[in-house]
């Protein structure tokens, strides 16, 4: 495999270190309103949101994967914020570029990468996860609105979001996977109601929501009536993608590394002892394949080829690699592994106990290991498939 990306990228690169040594210091503790002004910067440099036309707030320039890699790459190197990562900006904007009506792409984009509306995902109901296709909740047209009923649940940031793109059956007598719509709602709409549902650490990130004939605009529908679940198939290739991406496992197997060689247990670093040396070694291969991997589905990404299941591949092996930082940042903090998320900031000032609870929780969002394995299987190498199937 050939791991250099070439002069043209090496240029974009050096550019890309250009604008930051004239816009950002190194260890800048920045205010929100300088970082929002930075981010305009960055935008009007061309740097952030490439992928989004400059029209919708995004800096144009087209869809390059090894570009948006670099610029990710040499923020974080010196700290700088780069673009506001979670469900509005990296899964419906670029649906709404894709698949948006002209109206929608105006009204909801820009606002939405500066952080100004905050979305929430509404698929998964009770009995309907892995299954989605055989999700409930109705929509009815009545006059020049649709009528919402029916419940989502593990909506995560329902409690705050200003909006949400919500998958309904509109089509009750059409095949199951053609009688879905793909709605747009404000949270503001009467009739909505939303209850945090409390997990095992404390927090509340997820929530039941129902809706009692809610009412969204008749327009406020992305593709056409029917259409649901291949939108909702763009929505979920963009979540998958930014899933455990190498960047972080990189940043995180660096400091669980380098809290292994400050931490010293039976008279010697952790990172000194044999046991140590071989899970780190054996890890750091998992670390770099991973990367080499996304590398190589990027690469294809920026020539116009499908990645094809590379993408569902990544998202499987960049999950189980978070799985196994966990284990190993188990044994590495000891007694700290029982304290809960918030108590356990350890002396790299990272929240462990967190990062490791997490590391279940994303094998199962955007679609368990298990149905990740079962596409590949099926899709991939042409192997039987399972009875009832699969997303
Ligand atoms: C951190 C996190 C954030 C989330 N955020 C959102 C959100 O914002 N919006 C939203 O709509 N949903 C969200 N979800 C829900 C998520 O999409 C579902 O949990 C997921 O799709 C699985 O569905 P389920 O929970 O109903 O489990 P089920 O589908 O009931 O699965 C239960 C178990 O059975 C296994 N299983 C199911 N079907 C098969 C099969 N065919 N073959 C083999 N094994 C199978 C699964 O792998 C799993 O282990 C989130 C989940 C998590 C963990």
């Amino acid at each position: 495999m050939n791991l250099n990306i070439g002069a043209g990228y090496e240029a974009f690169r050096d550019e890309v270190r250009r604008f930051l040594a004239a816009n950002w210091q190194a260890g800048t503790r920045a205010n929100p309103q300088e970082i929002r002004a930075f981010r305009g910067k960055a935008i009007a440099a061309g740097l952030l949101y490439r992928h989004i036309p400059v029209a919708y707030g995004g800096a144009g320039g087209g869809y390059d994967s090894i570009k948006a890699m670099l610029v990710q790459q040499e923020f974080e190197r010196v700290g700088a914020p780069g673009e506001i990562t979670g469900i509005g900006p990296r899964m419906l904007a670029p649906t709404l570029v894709a698949r948006g009506q002209a109206w929608q792409k105006e009204r909801f984009i820009a606002p939405t990468l500066l952080g100004d509306y905050v979305w929430c995902q509404g698929y998964s109901e009770p009995g309907s996860g892995s299954d989605l296709a055989s999700l409930s909740t109705r929509a009815v047209l009545d006059g020049d609105h649709w009528l919402i009923n029916g419940q989502k649940i593990w909506t995560s940031h329902a409690h705050y979001a200003h909006y949400m793109f919500v998958l309904v059956r509109t089509e009750p007598d059409a095949p199951r996977h053609q009688g879905i719509s793909y709605l747009l709602l404000d949270m503001k709409t009467p009739g909505i109601t939303v209850r945090p549902l409390r997990q095992m650490q404390g927090a509340s990130g997820f929530n039941e929501v129902f809706f009692d004939n809610v009412r969204t605009p008749a327009d406020w529908i992305v593709g056409q009536r029917g259409e649901g679940w291949s939108v909702a198939r763009t929505t979920l290739s963009f979540e998958r993608a930014s899933i455990n991406a190498p960047e972080m496992m990189s940043a995180l197997f660096d400091k669980l590394k380098a809290l292994a060689a400050s931490t010293v247990r039976d008279g010697s670093p952790l990172l000194a002892q044999a046991h140590f040396q071989q899970a780190f070694a054996a890890l750091e291969a998992h670390v770099l394949s991973h990367r080499f991997s996304v590398t190589r589905q990027r690469s294809m990404d920026a020539v116009g080829q499908s990645p094809g299941l590379a993408t569902l591949c990544n998202k499987l092996y960049g999950t189980d690699i978070g799985l196994r930082i966990a284990e190993l940042a188990q044994e590495v903090i000891g007694d700290g592994g029982l304290m809960m998320p918030g108590e356990g900031v350890t002396s790299d000032n990272l929240d462990w106990p967190f990062w490791i609870m997490r590391s279940l929780g994303v094998t199962i969002a955007g679609g368990t290991s298990n149905v990740q394995r079962n596409i590949i299987a099926e899709r991939g190498l042409g192997l039987p498939r399972q009875a009832g199937g699969t997303a």
